[in-house]
Formats: C-alpha cells, structure tokens, sequence
C-alpha cells in the first residue's frame, strides 16, 4: 500500500486559480498513489489577517477588526462562487464558513470586551484560517471527481498547551491519526487536513507556531507511515539563497536531512525549522515542489545527500537581531558569570540564537531577537549588579540591528579554508564581521553582520563562494 502525504502553502491555495491547480495535481497524484492524504495552509495572507484582527480587538478598534472580518469573509466567499457551480454542495459550504466567521466575531468582541488577548486566544483565531481553507479545498476536489473530506488536525495532532508554539506528543498523535484517519483512507477518500494547528488532549486548539503546515505534513507522513511527504510550495525547491535576495540563486536538487534542519533553523523560510524532526527517523523522503511548475523535480531531502567535498550549499540570514555584550576586565575571574547570564536571559523566555565568546576581550556575547532586548538586559543588570557594582562587568549593552548569516553545506567538513573563503570574500569587500560563530555539526558557520551590509554580504558570499563551489 503506497501512500503520500502533500501539503500545499498559502500562495499555492491562496487564489481561485492556484486552488484549480493545486486540485489538478492531486487528482494526478491519486492516479499513482493509493493513498493521497492533504494538508492545507490558510489562503496567502489570511492567517495575517486573522492576527491583525485580534491586535486591533485588543487595542479597541472595533472598526479595523470588522473590516478585516469582512474582508476575509468576502474573499472566501469569491473564490468558492468562482470555483463551484449553485448548488447544494457549495450553499454547505457558504453555510460553514459563514458559521466560522461568526465565531471570529465572537471571538474578536470577547477580545474587545477584555482589552487583551492570550496566546491561547490567538490560537483560537489563528486556526480559522486552515479551518476554512481545508473544506473549500475538499469541496473543490470532491466537485473534480475526487472524493474527500475536510479533517480538523485538532482530531490529530495532540500538542502541549505552549500556545502559538505548542509540542505534538507524538504517541498520543500516532494513536489518533491510526483512530481517525486511516479509516478515511480505506473508505477511498482524499482527507483535506488543516495544517498548523492541533488541540490539547481536552480539546483546546493550538498552532505549531507560524508556517507550521510543512511540520504538519510532515507528522502525518510519519504516523502514517507515508512513503513520501510531497511540499508544495511558490518556488521551484530549495535554493542555494532567498530568491528575494539573490537573484541567482539556484535550486538545490539533493539535501541532507541534516543540511535542510539547518538551512531552515538558519532562516530558510522555505521550511519550519521542525518539519525534517518526524520524518528523520524512519528515512521518509522529502520534496520540496513548486505548484505553479509541478514538472520540475524540485528538491529531494533525505538520509544522504550527494554533496561534494568543499561544495557549500546554500545562505540564509536571520533578520531584527541583536548582541548582547557583557564585558569587563574583572569577569575572568568570577565563577559561574555565563551560566549566569544565560539563566538571566532564559528567565525572559528570550532565545539566543547564537553565543560567541572572545578570549581576549573578556566579553561574553550572544544575539537574540531585537524585541526580547529590553527586558534581556534589565534581568542581566539585575543578576549582575553586584559585579557592576564592583567594576568586575563594566557594561552590559546590545548592539541593534543586525543580522546572522549562515553558509551551509555538509561538504564543508572535511575541506579545509572554506572559512577563509568565505571571510575572504566579506574582507575584499569592505563587510565588517561583528562575531562568528562555527556551528557543532561543522555544516554551518555563522556570522553577525550590520543590517546594512547584510544583503550585500548576502550577495557577495552567494556569488564568490557558494557559486563557484557549486559549479
Ligand atoms: P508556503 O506558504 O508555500 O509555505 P513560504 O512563503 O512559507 O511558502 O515559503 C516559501 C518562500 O520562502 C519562497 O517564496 C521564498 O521567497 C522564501 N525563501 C527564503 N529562503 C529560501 C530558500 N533558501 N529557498 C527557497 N525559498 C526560500
Ligand atoms: N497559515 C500559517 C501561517 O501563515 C501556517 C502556514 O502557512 O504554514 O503561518
Ligand atoms: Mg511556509
């Protein structure tokens, strides 16, 4: 029995269009499979809009947040006029998503009402988008002959209640999916699931934090024990930069599990950082394809792939950071002041997404998202005010606006001078490298830039060194 799990992005259910294709290539793919199982994203754009709603709801303006509700009501109810004919199956489904609508004014007037909103709150709206999304795209595959019906992943995929972010258990999903889902699968039908969310084990919803579709489709190709897990995205596969950085940027055929884990932890928006997690075990294949262009192959990411030695693979950047600097000539000698300093960033819930410490300096440094910066720095002057006071830290401090690059390739472990190009590079220049860091797996290195120079370096990196290594 051969089954494949898709998913489809925003852009590539996002438009009557785009939905017309994504269903042609569906009713193609349950020619060669036995099982097609569906995820879908929110139509491009309204998942944002779902989020503004509820901002404005908390801030009181009423009027925003009913023309944002109107406005996604009515681009709803447009792509299902254009796309079914008058009938009984399209009055339904008019009917439910009128329902959902109704509850996101509930919703959104509860919000008003309390002058804020939680994260499990957010949730709540944030999932209306995959919530509608999933029976217009049913409806629409069931209309071109290809039976089916729209599943809730709040029936699948068990999480934490770490709202706006939450963990799947991945036993309690397994026992689910094999409850619900396979029983589907054996009735003949295409399930059109919701990506990005999922539900407490009492019920309550909540996401896989923002782009999670890809990990959705990805849970379930491994509960199902999918042979393959097929993304479909607006881009031909993975590349070898951000194509809205790089205009030269290429498609990467083949990528290691581990090499894609990092691209994507690294910024690569093309993926959520936890897709590759459920499929690694049980070696599933992953494609990365592009809707618009469902010949081309796009991307494979499996166990291996076929990198040459010194070949580096691809950039990606990381925007709106910050290092935090703790210096003082007197720190060496005081035990324990990174430990505590990172347990006073971690009381903040802030993450650090890179640490670089310079012997010379005496100065621990580390970047975080700009916005944890405030408070980062207020629980570090706290833990260390003694040692401030002592002139043992002379200053903490936070340089803004930066940016991380990462030059990415499994090749690159066992090729001498990689670094020395790719500083090379930045150096002939004139780019100005803040901090460096060498990632333990030896794929990556990573650097802090200025924002200004971020894009260049980008370029020049792409251009002078993965490039050529490529070729
Ligand atoms: P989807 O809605 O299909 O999940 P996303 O917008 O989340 O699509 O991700 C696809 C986008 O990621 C592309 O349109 C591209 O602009 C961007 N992107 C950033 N880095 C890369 C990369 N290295 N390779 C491919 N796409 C990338
Ligand atoms: N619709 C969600 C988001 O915009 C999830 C996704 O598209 O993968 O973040
Ligand atoms: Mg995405």
């Amino acid at each position: 029995m051969s089954i494949l799990t898709t998913k489809f992005g925003g852009t590539s259910v996002g438009s009557v269009e785009a939905l017309q294709q994504a269903a042609a290539i569906i009713k193609e793919q349950t020619d060669h499979w036995d099982h097609v199982v569906v995820v879908v994203s929110a139509m491009s754009g309204v998942t944002n809009a779902l989020l503004s709603a509820a901002r404005s709801a908390s801030v009181g303006d009423e009027e925003a947040y009913t023309t944002t509700i109107d406005d996604i009501h009515f681009r709803h109810q447009e792509t299902i006029r254009a796309l079914l004919p008058k009938g009984e199956a399209r009055t339904a489904l008019e009917t439910e998503i009128s329902a959902f609508i109704k509850e996101l004014r509930t919703f959104c007037h509860s919000i008003l009402v309390m002058g804020e909103v939680t994260a499990r709150g957010t949730d709540s709206i944030a999932s209306l988008g995959e919530r509608m999304n999933a029976r217009v795209f049913s409806a629409l595959l069931a209309a071109n002959g290809t039976p089916s019906v729209p599943v809730d992943a709040t029936q699948l995929v068990i999480t934490d209640d770490h709202f706006m972010d939450a963990v799947p258990n991945m036993e309690l999903t397994r026992a689910r999916i094999q409850e619900n889902l396979l029983p589907l699968l054996k009735e003949g039908l295409t399930p059109v699931v919701t990506g990005f969310i999922g539900a407490t084990k009492d019920g309550i919803t909540t996401t896989l934090g923002r782009g999670g579709s890809d990990y959705t489709s990805a849970i379930l190709g491994d509960c199902l024990d999918a042979d393959e897990v097929w993304t479909y995205t607006d881009v031909n596969g993975v590349m070898t930069a951000d194509p809205r950085i790089v205009k030269e940027a290429r498609v990467v055929p083949e990528l290691s599990y581990k090499e894609v884990g990092e691209m994507a932890y690294f910024g690569a928006k093309v993926l959520h950082p936890k897709t590759i997690r459920p499929i690694i075990e049980r070696g599933i294949p992953l494609w990365v394809k592009n809707t618009f262009n469902p010949d081309f192959p796009g991307t494979r990411i499996a166990k291996e792939s076929n990198t040459k030695a010194g070949m580096i693979t691809a950039i990606t950047t990381i925007r709106n950071l910050s290092i935090v600097n703790v210096e003082g000539a007197g720190m060496l000698g005081v035990p324990g002041i990174a430990a505590r300093t990172f347990t006073a960033v971690a009381r903040e819930g802030a993450s650090v997404l890179m640490i670089s410490q310079s012997s010379s300096e005496q100065s621990i440094c580390f970047v975080i998202p700009t916005d944890s910066v405030p408070a980062v720095l207020a629980s570090i002057e706290e833990e260390v005010a003694l040692e401030l006071m002592r002139r043992d830290i002379d200053r903490v401090w936070a340089q803004e606006n930066v940016e991380i690059l990462t030059v990415i390739g499994a090749g690159m472990r066992d090729t001498p001078g990689v670094s020395a190009r790719v500083f090379g590079a930045l150096g002939k220049n004139n780019i100005n490298v803040v901090a460096i860091a060498q990632g333990s797996s030896e794929f990556s290195i990573s650097m802090v830039v200025s924002k200004e120079d971020a894009t260049r370096a980008v370029q020049v990196i792409h251009e002078e060194v993965v490039e050529k290594a490529g070729a």
